[in-house]
Formats: structure tokens, sequence, C-alpha cells
């Protein structure tokens, strides 16, 4: 599973392992999504995205909450 995923059409990329409801990922029609290779968030800059205010940078504090998501959908 790729960790990153890059919308072409606002340009962010969104990381999958820490994505929030707000990034609405399921929105991003297919030929507006992009992978990266190598999949890290150094590439997705070099590309000309820039990090998802929601998923992006926050990653440590996000995968908190994402867990407790995570948790209340069990
Ligand atoms: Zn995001």
């Amino acid at each position: 599973m790729a960790g990153y995923l890059g919308n072409r059409f606002d340009m962010i990329v969104h990381h999958l392992a820490v994505m929030t409801p707000k990034c609405n990922i399921y929105d991003i029609k297919k030929g507006d999504s992009v992978y990266f290779t190598p999949d890290i968030l150094d590439q997705a800059r070099k590309e000309g995205f820039v990090p998802c205010e929601y998923c992006g940078e926050k990653t440590s504090k996000l995968t908190m909450n994402v867990m407790k998501i995570n948790g209340a959908m069990l």
C-alpha cells in the first residue's frame, strides 16, 4: 500500500497512514491521484506538491487522533 497520495487538482499530498476525514481523499478523482516513487514526502515536494495541513506535516500528533478514530469505529 502506498504511503503518500498526491492530488494533482490542488497539488496537495496526503500521508495515507495518518489521513483524517478532513482530507477528503475519497473525493480525489482517479485522474488527479498521483503516487510517488520513491514513496516519500521529499519526492512529493520535488514534484511540486504541498503537504496536507491535516495529515502531511503533523504526523506524530495526528497518528494519535487517527488511532482514536479507528478505535471508535471498531
Ligand atoms: Zn491530508
